[in-house]
This record gives C-alpha cells, sequence and structure tokens, in this order.
C-alpha cells in the first residue's frame, strides 16, 4: 500500500478555472519527492486537499489507505504539515505552543523535541511574535515533526529565508528525518533544492502532472534542443514530435525540451523539418525546467 496516493484529483475554485485536472501519482514508503510547479499551479491546492482542508470536486486522495476527511484524527495522527503560510499563535511563548503540540500526540518524542530545540538554538520563552521567520519555520517544523510522522507533507517550508537558512532548514527537516523512514512531499521552486534532496521529482504544469520522474532518469533522459526559426518551425509542429514536451519561441532560436537522449531528439527534429541547424544545449536540470514551464518554476 501506498503511503499517500493521489487519484485523478480535479479542484477548481471558480466554476470552468479547473487548477487541478486529473492528477495522479503516489508515494511508497521512505521516498523523498520534491514538487514543483510555477506559481500558481496548485502546489498548495494539491497538499491542502491531502490534509483534508479542502476537498476534491472528482477523484480520491488517501493517505495510509485512508481518506483524510473520513479518518480525520487517525490520519492527522501520523502525518506532520508545515504550510508556507503557517501562523502560530503570535501571543504564546514557544515553550506554550511546543507544550500545546506535545498534548496532541501521543507518539510525541520529547527526546526529538529537545534535540531539535537544542540544533536550532530556539529561544523557549520568546513569544512568538518576537521570533525572525527562520526562527518561526523552525518552530513550526519542531512541532510537525516531533511526534514522528510517518508522512512529512512540507509546502514551500523555507519561503521567506535567506539562501542559507533555507538550505540549513531542508537539510535539517528532511535528510533527518527521511534517515529514519520518513515519507516526504515537499514543494519548492528551486530545482536544485529537489536535486539535493530528493530522490524523485513531480512536476505540475496546467493541472496536470508534467513530470513525474527519478531525479538521475531526469538528467540522462532529457534534453534541451535549439531549433532556429524558420517558417515551417512552429510551436505545434515541435510538439508534434515524439518526445516533445515544452516548447518557448526565443529571440535566438525555437527551444524545444524532449523526453528522450539529445541525439534522439535532434534526429526526430531533422526527420520533421529537414535540415535546420538545430543544435543541443547541454543545460542544468533548473535552466531546463525554466524552459518547460516558461518561467520561475
Ligand atoms: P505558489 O507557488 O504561488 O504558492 P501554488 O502552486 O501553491 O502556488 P495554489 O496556491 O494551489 O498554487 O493556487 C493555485 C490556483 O488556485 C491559483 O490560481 C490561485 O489563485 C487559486 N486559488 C488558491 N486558493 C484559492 C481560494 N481559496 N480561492 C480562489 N482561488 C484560489
Amino acid at each position: 500500500m501506498s503511503i499517500i496516493e493521489f487519484n485523478n484529483i480535479h479542484r477548481a475554485y471558480k466554476r470552468g478555472i479547473d487548477v487541478l485536472r486529473g492528477v495522479s501519482f503516489s508515494l511508497e514508503k521512505g521516498e523523498v519527492v520534491g514538487l514543483l510547479g510555477k506559481n500558481g499551479a496548485g502546489k498548495t491546492t494539491l497538499m491542502r486537499i491531502a490534509m483534508g482542508m479542502i476537498e476534491p470536486q472528482k477523484g480520491i486522495v488517501s493517505l495510509f489507505g485512508l481518506g483524510p476527511r473520513d479518518e480525520p484524527i487517525q490520519v492527522k495522527r501520523r502525518v506532520g504539515y508545515v504550510s508556507e503560510d503557517q501562523i502560530l499563535p503570535e501571543f504564546l511563548r514557544v515553550r506554550e505552543v511546543i507544550q500545546l503540540h506535545r498534548g496532541l500526540f501521543p507518539t510525541w518524542d520529547e527526546a526529538l523535541e529537545h534535540d531539535l530545540c537544542k540544533r536550532f538554538s530556539l529561544p523557549l520563552n520568546a513569544k512568538i511574535r518576537s521570533l525572525s521567520k527562520g526562527q518561526a519555520r523552525q518552530v513550526a517544523l519542531l512541532c510537525a515533526v516531533s511526534h514522528r510522522p510517518e508522512l512529512l507533507l512540507l509546502d514551500e517550508p523555507a519561503g521567506g529565508l535567506d539562501p542559507a537558512a533555507r538550505r540549513e532548514f531542508l537539510e535539517t527537516s528532511i535528510q533527518m528525518l527521511n534517515e529514519t523512514g520518513t515519507t516526504i512531499l515537499f514543494s519548492s521552486h528551486y530545482m536544485s533544492d529537489v536535486e539535493r534532496l530528493a530522490g524523485r521529482v513531480v512536476m505540475i504544469h496546467e493541472g496536470g502532472v508534467l513530470i513525474d520522474s527519478d531525479i538521475d532518469l531526469l538528467r540522462e533522459g532529457h534534453s534541451l534542443v535549439l531549433v532556429p526559426h524558420a517558417p515551417k518551425v512552429t510551436r505545434d509542429a515541435l510538439l508534434s514530435i515524439e518526445g516533445c514536451i515544452g516548447v518557448r519561441d526565443r529571440s535566438d532560436a525555437m527551444h524545444a525540451v524532449f523526453r528522450c537522449q539529445p541525439r534522439d531528439a535532434l534526429d526526430r527534429v531533422a526527420r520533421q523539418f529537414g535540415s535546420t541547424g538545430a543544435r543541443h544545449r547541454d543545460v542544468a536540470l533548473e535552466e531546463m525546467f525554466i524552459e518547460l514551464v516558461g518561467g520561475q518554476s
């Protein structure tokens, strides 16, 4: 049984404007999966559906084989969730917020709580409102993980942190927990985070799963081909080529991302258009994704 399974999830907030249009993927025990997608792609929506905070209009989500809205307590006890805009009660002290959470979870691990307090050097007597953004994220994380969840859902948990703090925060949360077998789904705008921390990436684009791949296979199995402008080299013509999954019209050439090795991609382009002067460009995954979704991924 999968730890979490999204099956054909559809969700719209306004009639006719679908955010998710048939999203399906699942996570097996111990996997760390990075969820990518540009602003508004639906990452938060998907996480909220997993937590039972909103309902899909179509499709089924299950965690440990249970529906989050059917068995909310059983499910939430086994899950840790940190959202991008997590609000902690500002008037409470750090110590009180931790106590509050400790009381909610029968599996709370005090040794882990103390370890994280020490690791983050949290000021236990400080009021939440006096914390920096990074410290507030750390408190939220401590509260989400000290009951040793089987599944951790992190929705841009390091948003607003500077690059060094982001790295430290993600490394602590993801690597440390995964070592103890926790399954983790985390959303991020940074392919570099996903490459460093996840074994697999799922990218949501235009309501569906555009990519679901092991990171290493992704690196080997995708290529960027630059095809010089010509009347026959249209976006639609490129997209009709087998394996072409994205095209951007740039000033220097049409940039096409293929789900295959560069040599195969160039062969296919030549078969479609004849000789065009197309060439392969070696790029980092981050850049490939920007090509693919047309902006910040
Ligand atoms: P980001 O990377 O910017 O956080 P995201 O991938 O998490 O984006 P969502 O927050 O899930 O995306 O939003 C997806 C779309 O749904 C957006 O167009 C957003 O405006 C819309 N949306 C989200 N929540 C609501 C809501 N409560 N009411 C109406 N529309 C909403």
